[in-house]
């Protein structure tokens, strides 16, 4: 979902990552505390006073945003799950667990840890802010402001609705009482989708009441809530359905072999139009060299297809991502995604045995729903 981003390092071993868009919610926060919060509440303060205590707000607001997500992930790993980083975004931060848990006592650990640490630190800046004397003013204003944002943010994810932490707490409990998951995740997931337009609905009314930046924010938080709650049921239902099949079962095996020195016009013309071919792969005497794709061809102009020849726009076998031909599907629809190919050789004993293209997953995928499976 989020990909790319600074790089700035790692926090018990998990690699932290800064998105670019990640800038415009840190500017936007403290330009609202600097221009509009600080000086409203306290008067007295100076134009510098105010950004002052913005930034360091807005960097401590970002640290316990921060420390949510380092929770979920070190709980994760501690479990056996495991954890490849944590973005900070628009929208707050992601842990990238790769894995969905396996039983419902751990996603419950995993999901609850994130909001713990946010009701934590609420009670600290709290107990800070009751603890200072009235004289250090701006002590008191930040470890305030600190104090119940924690406290909102573990009020808000702890909603119950999935993908939100609180909806995956509601999961673990159904999966648990149900020993389900699909159906678990379906609750979940359609109480994540009526909270996600509760916050649309919410949202335009504070737009239409004059409360346009609040209103815009939460209609936006709500539209990309119901859309990734809808996202991971499916997600969800199609990871289902391919467990227990292997890449055997969806390759096609009627992979064609072309010399080394087959100019492109002559692969085109007499493999890939008259059959339909897309498992085009480049050897002699049974030795695979490479692989050519569609992409690999388009990537020829057309006039020169007759002087240039396989090798030079093959992928050779030692750069080729491939797969065994007992490989799971779900994992086959993971590294596809994950690379961002359309076609995935199957390799055995040093052979290319078949190859699955993404539409073989995809016609997989729609048969099955199509006969409710
Ligand atoms: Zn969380």
């Amino acid at each position: 979902m989020i990909d790319g981003g600074i790089p700035l390092g790692r926090l018990f071993g998990i690699p932290i990552r800064l998105h670019f868009s990640w800038f415009f919610i840190f500017i936007l926060v403290t330009w609202l505390l600097a221009a509009s919060y600080f000086p409203g509440t306290y008067q007295g303060w100076s134009t510098a006073a105010s950004i002052i205590a913005a930034v360091i707000t807005s960097l401590l607001f970002f640290s316990s945003v921060l420390a949510h997500e380092l929770m979920h992930s070190v709980v994760a790993r501690a479990s056996g799950i495991p954890v490849k980083g944590i973005t900070l975004f628009i929208f707050g931060g992601v842990s990238q667990i790769t894995e969905e848990p396996r039983v419902p006592k751990v996603e419950f650990r995993v999901a609850i840890a994130g909001p713990a640490t946010s009701l934590l630190l609420g009670l600290v800046f709290g107990a800070i802010f009751f603890a200072v004397p009235e004289r250090f003013e701006a002590v008191r204003a930040v470890t305030f402001w600190l104090g119940s944002i924690n406290m909102v943010l573990a009020v808000f994810n702890l909603l119950p609705g999935f993908p939100l932490d609180g909806g995956r707490v509601l999961r673990s409990i159904l999966w648990w009482r149900t020993g389900n998951l699909r159906k678990a995740t379906r609750w979940a997931s359609t109480a994540g989708r009526v909270i996600g337009f509760l916050f649309i609905f919410a949202g335009i009314w504070l737009l239409l009441t004059g409360f346009w930046l609040n209103g815009l924010w939460l209609a936006f938080i709500g539209w990309f809530l119901s859309n990734a709650a809808a996202g991971s049921y499916r997600q969800l239902v199609i990871q289902q359905m391919l467990q227990g099949h292997d890449a055997s079962e969806i390759m096609t095996q009627d992979c064609v072999m072309v010399a080394p020195d087959t100019t492109i016009e002559k692969l085109v013309n007499e493999y890939v139009l008259p059959s339909g071919n897309r498992c085009l792969t480049v050897g002699e005497a049974g030795h695979v060299q490479g692989l050519v794709t569609l992409k690999d061809i388009r990537s020829v102009p057309r006039e020169k297809w007759s002087g240039v020849r396989v090798t030079e726009v093959m992928t050779p076998i030692d750069k080729l991502k491939w797969v065994p031909p007992d490989e799971d599907l779900a994992k086959v629809l993971g590294t596809l995604t994950q690379q961002d190919i359309n076609q995935l050789p199957v390799v055995e004993g040093g052979r290319i045995v078949g190859m699955i293209a993404r539409d073989n997953l995809l016609a997989f995928i729609s048969m099955r729903e199509k006969l409710g499976m």
